[in-house]
């Protein structure tokens, strides 16, 4: 008999949400005798001992009448006797001595005093509603004690007319869903959460926008969007490897979140790109530029601050552009591209700064991406070429050559290499465009070697830190050279100074590998950019070089005559050339040669002209020599 009503119990009873009264009475049929009554009470209770599910049952007060010891280990709650009397009482206290032989009469509403506070309002309306109208429900809520897990349980409760059933008229039954719920979370965090740094993830984040441009429109209170975007990001990425990468990225989204307010929602879009938006800046439109500024400023600040990636100290500024909400509906997706424009905006302005959206500044983005479109399509059909400088020495004869490399567009003529370098940095096109120069110079070189006018010039080709940091920069370089069959003792790579932000063992063996083959290499745009230049004495270089902007100020700027003899000095105490580019005038020549400069070159002896052009010049070049 027991094992029939347990599976009944299973099968369709309590976990469809019948009552177990109604299943007894189901099985002994409607007309049942007091004695069958009794019998079923005690049926019930054998039941109750022993199926997997907790039940609970109620007098009409709402007071626990019934607990089974499932109940008991589900909740926590144990029954203990109250003092002085025959029946139990719930407690949260302590551990349940007997939860297995619990069954026991209780008492009161002990019960509720597990449910987690912030449940427990929609709770007692459950009950409210079942105890006043007889309206069966089904919820689910927290289970919460002190020192213990929370625990998530499904109930289901209704009402009995079975009055006469001693043991309540009201039957709960409950299942513990903890491990339902915690796959619920995770697949939601999975749909809506960024899952490296736990941020809300693009889906959230325009579902908030949306409900804040709501709520900003119907309460009149302005709101506003942030784009951030770390500086020079992929740098970290690229010299210290992603998951450096990734642990900085989660600490920037920990300093966010310690920079908002709790219902702030701050957002990761991906790669570096973080958003947070701000509710509830007050009506004044003013107020709440200077509100949101000042917030986008405090996140400037502790983005700021020092970071700590695998035990080294990690410097990295972020660039914020930000647009206002309120005033007139917006689609999230509008606001997003505003943002977006105000971050590049920032960017252009230098980094590390903040910057409102301005409408003018969506002219200067549309036209960015048409640059890059355009720049995208030149790479793919190689729609370069490379103009040549000559370089001389000391004693004015021409010893070698830089190549510049020139786009021309068909629709927008010559792009200058000063507009569309960055864009190539910033896209990764410079790899792409790197290894055609690379091919071309190598061209030029050998194509050279034939002819006694340009025969033994070197050649210098300009490489992009992204270039370098290939892991196979050394052996794509010696296939060129291969291929091209260039003499490698003419080839002159001219590297950036910032490479020495990346891993100096790195640049140190693939100088060293290059040297080896007879490749020198410069360091170019020295005291441009960063001053780390301990690492300078291991690298095998063969010269440094000044950067024009020096030369230009050379004569009037203290400064930069003061960096110009740094240069010097710091060449001599390695022991290795100097050169110095945009030499304009004599009185620029003359104070380089004082200083003991090596190799000059700039408008004063000749611009960068195609290779045709260049090779006419060459001739007066090299009688000028003979002379
Ligand atoms: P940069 O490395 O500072 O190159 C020097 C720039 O100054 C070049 O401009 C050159 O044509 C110009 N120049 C040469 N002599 C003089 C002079 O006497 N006075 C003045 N005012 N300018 C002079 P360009 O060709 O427009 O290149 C601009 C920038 O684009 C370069 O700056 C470099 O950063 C980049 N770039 C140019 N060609 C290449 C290339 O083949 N590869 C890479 N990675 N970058 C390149
Ligand atoms: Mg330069």
């Amino acid at each position: 008999m027991l094992s029939d009503f347990s599976t009944l119990l299973f099968a369709g009873g309590l976990i469809s949400g019948m009552g177990l009264h109604s299943i007894v009475r189901q099985k002994l049929g409607r007309n049942r005798t007091a004695r069958e009554l009794v019998s079923t009470e005690s049926m019930f209770r054998s039941l109750a001992e022993v199926v997997p599910i907790g039940i609970f049952t109620t007098n009409s007060n709402g007071d626990c009448v019934f607990a089974n010891p499932k109940y008991c280990l589900i909740t926590g709650q144990c029954l203990q006797e109250a003092p002085g009397s025959e029946e139990c009482v719930f407690s949260i206290e302590g551990q349940c001595p007997s939860a297995e032989s619990c069954g026991r009469t209780a008492q009161g509403k002990g019960w509720r005093n597990a449910i987690h506070p912030q449940d427990m309002e929609a709770v007692d309306a459950k009950w409210a509603a079942l105890l006043t109208k007889g309206t069966p429900f089904s919820i689910e809520y927290r289970i919460q004690r002190p020192g213990s897990p929370l625990v998530w349980v499904h109930a289901q409760a209704q009402q009995e007319c079975a009055s006469k059933l001693p043991l309540g008229m009201y039957v709960c039954s409950i299942n513990d869903v903890t491990a339902n719920k915690s796959a619920e979370f995770e697949i939601q965090q999975l749909a809506f959460f960024d899952t490296l740094t736990g941020l809300a993830n693009r889906r959230l984040l325009m579902e908030r926008i949306k409900q804040a441009v709501v709520a900003s429109t119907r309460t009149g209170n302005f709101g506003s969007l942030l784009y951030l975007d770390l500086d020079n990001f992929k740098l970290v990425n690229d010299t210290r490897g992603h998951a450096v990468g990734d642990q900085l990225l989660q600490q920037v989204a920990n300093r966010l979140k310690g920079s908002v307010r709790d219902g702030d929602t701050v957002a990761r879009l991906g790669g570096d790109e973080f958003l947070v938006v701000l509710e509830g800046l007050g009506k004044s439109q003013n107020e709440a530029g200077v509100l949101a500024e000042s917030v986008a400023e405090k996140i400037l600040n502790n983005l700021n601050e020092p970071y700590l990636l695998a035990g080294v100290e990690h410097n990295n500024s972020p660039s914020v552009g930000l647009v206002l909400f309120g005033e007139n509906k917006t689609s999230a997706d509008e606001l997003m591209k505003c943002a977006d424009m105000a971050m590049y905006q920032a960017k252009a302005s230098g980094r590390n700064t903040v910057r409102f959206y301005d409408p003018e500044m969506q002219a200067l983005v549309a036209a960015r991406a048409a640059l890059e479109s355009d720049l995208r399509h030149a790479v793919t059909t190689n729609a370069f070429e490379l103009h040549y400088q000559p370089q001389f020495d000391a004693t004015g004869s021409i010893t070698g050559v830089e190549a510049f490399v020139r786009w021309h567009s068909q629709e927008r003529g010559w792009v200058s290499p000063a507009s569309f370098i960055p864009l190539a940095e910033d896209t990764g096109l410079i790899i792409p465009l790197g290894d055609w120069v690379m091919h071309a110079a190598c061209r030029q070189l050998a194509a050279w070697a034939n002819d006694s006018f340009s025969a033994g010039l070197s050649l210098s080709v300009k490489v992009s830190g992204q270039q370098f940091r290939q892991a196979d920069f050394v052996q794509q370089v010696l296939a060129v050279l291969e291929r091209t069959q260039a003499d490698p003792k003419l080839l002159k790579l001219d590297l950036n100074e910032s490479l020495l932000l990346a891993d100096v063992e790195d640049i140190v063996e693939k100088t060293n590998a290059l040297t080896a083959h007879g490749i020198g290499c410069s360091l170019a745009d020295l005291g441009t950019g960063y001053s780390s230049l301990s690492h300078l004495k291991r690298l095998s270089l063969e010269q440094l070089r000044i950067d024009q902007s020096f030369v230009q100020g050379l004569l009037t700027e203290p400064n930069d005559e003061a960096v110009t003899r740094s240069i010097f000095a710091l060449a001599q105490s390695l022991n290795i050339r100097v050169s110095a580019e945009g030499i304009e005038t004599q009185e620029q020549h003359d104070a380089l040669a004082a200083f003991g400069c090596h190799a000059f070159q700039g408008y004063l002896f000749g611009q960068p002209l195609p290779a045709a052009e260049f090779e006419k010049t060459l001739e007066s070049h090299r009688v000028s020599i003979r002379k």
